[in-house]
């Protein structure tokens, strides 16, 4: 009674495995903490991208929940890899980047995030969906995998290669996996990575995807998808250890007839630039607003999507002082130095040329204060 399709699969999948008589390891946690060498192993194998740079999740900031850093300029060593998958604490556990030094991927990932609070019918709608993208590349001989990423209906959807594959291609097939979101029931495009056909900025890195294993906020582990039933703990990383990447020759032909410049972007980001004056074109806030992605006017300010953090639901408001400076706010309280960084900024290029500060005085907070942004958005405590 009320059980979503879903739970009664689990149902059915408990039962057999009570019936197998197999005993696996007690807990999901116990069970990835145990396999962490095996599982360093086949990342290694299977999903580093790049071993000069990873994604590190924080431990609970003071002020926001926990973020990501990029790590550089380090090596990504076996070490790293078995603190992720034991997870003692979420400070250990770490994401990879989707494009390698040669601007070549080894996977691609298809990311339905659930916004909001949990909802058992927009949970189903995605899971559908999920299964819908996850059939499409089964169908093709891809031995994808169906992971749930929170329990809460967030999924994501894994495809690796034997052999690295180039960007653009990789981004093209990301777009091919998804193209029938609509039609899946979905209300938006999913999230892929790669995100773009190109690296955005120099030394750019690519999106970040969160390896498999504890939640960063979330008490769970990652579930794979068997086929018919959703396995945890020991059946999971079973599932996760027999895959073995792709040939790249299995992508379809018709891949490659996908645009690599979706142009509804860049007509987007033309029309912002349009509605300004040269002045403001040609000062801080044209420049800023150039940097960033899904830019949308209103009241005499903008939003656009954070290029700081995982970021699909508009959450940077950008304004613009009576001086001429562009002032930022990260609602997911993102520091502004990453934010200017990520756009490959420098701080002085907040301010005016004429006017501005020197280097040396730009405070370090440069963001408006609560006046300007009435209110700071409560961070859920844990
Ligand atoms: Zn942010």
């Amino acid at each position: 009674m009320g059980k979503t399709s879903n739970e009664r699969e689990n149902l059915i999948c408990s039962i057999h495995i009570l019936r197998s008589g197999s005993i696996p390891n007690f807990s999901p946690e116990s069970a990835w903490k145990t396999r962490s060498p095996n599982l360093a192993q086949w990342t290694k194998d299977f999903l580093v991208n790049r071993r000069n740079a990873w994604g590190q999740y924080l431990p609970k900031a003071a002020h926001g929940k926990p973020k990501v850093v990029t790590i550089r300029e380090k090596d990504l060593t076996d070490e790293v890899l078995m603190r992720h998958f034991i997870g003692d604490c979420r400070g250990d556990l770490i994401g990879l980047h989707v494009a390698s030094e040669e601007t070549t991927c080894r996977w691609i990932v298809v990311d339905i995030d659930l916004h909001g609070e949990p909802d058992e019918q927009l949970k189903n709608t995605n899971f559908q969906a999920a299964l819908g993208f996850y059939d499409r590349l089964r169908k093709r001989g891809f031995n994808a995998l169906l992971l749930d990423s929170n329990g809460r209906g967030g999924y994501h959807i894994w495809t690796f290669f034997d052999a690295p594959i180039p960007l653009t291609k990789a981004y093209q097939f990301s777009q091919w996996v998804v193209s029938d979101w609509e039609k899946l029931g979905l209300s938006e495009k999913p999230e892929t990575f790669p995100k773009k056909p190109y690296l955005p900025k120099k030394n750019g890195l690519g999106g970040l995807v969160r390896l498999p294993g504890r939640h960063h906020t979330h008490e769970f582990y990652s579930r794979i998808w068997d086929g018919s039933c959703w396995q945890e703990g020991d059946r999971a990383i079973d599932l996760l250890l027999a895959s073995t990447g792709d040939k790249p020759s299995l992508i379809p032909d018709e891949v490659s007839a996908i645009p690599l410049d979706p142009t509804t972007n860049v007509f987007q980001k033309a029309d912002i630039l349009d509605l300004l004056s040269k002045e403001q074109r040609e000062g801080p806030i044209g420049l800023v607003l150039s940097r960033l992605d899904s830019v949308k006017p209103g009241g005499g300010q903008w939003t656009a999507c954070c290029p700081a953090h995982h970021d699909r639901d508009p959450s940077l408001s950008i304004g613009e002082g009576e001086d001429g400076k562009a002032l930022l706010w990260c609602h997911a309280l993102c520091d502004i130095e990453d934010i200017v960084a990520e756009m490959d900024l420098k701080m002085s290029d907040l301010f005016p040329k004429q006017k501005g500060p020197q280097v040396r005085s730009v405070p370090r907070r440069p963001y408006p204060t609560h006046r300007y942004y009435p209110r700071r958005r409560k961070e859920n405590e844990e």
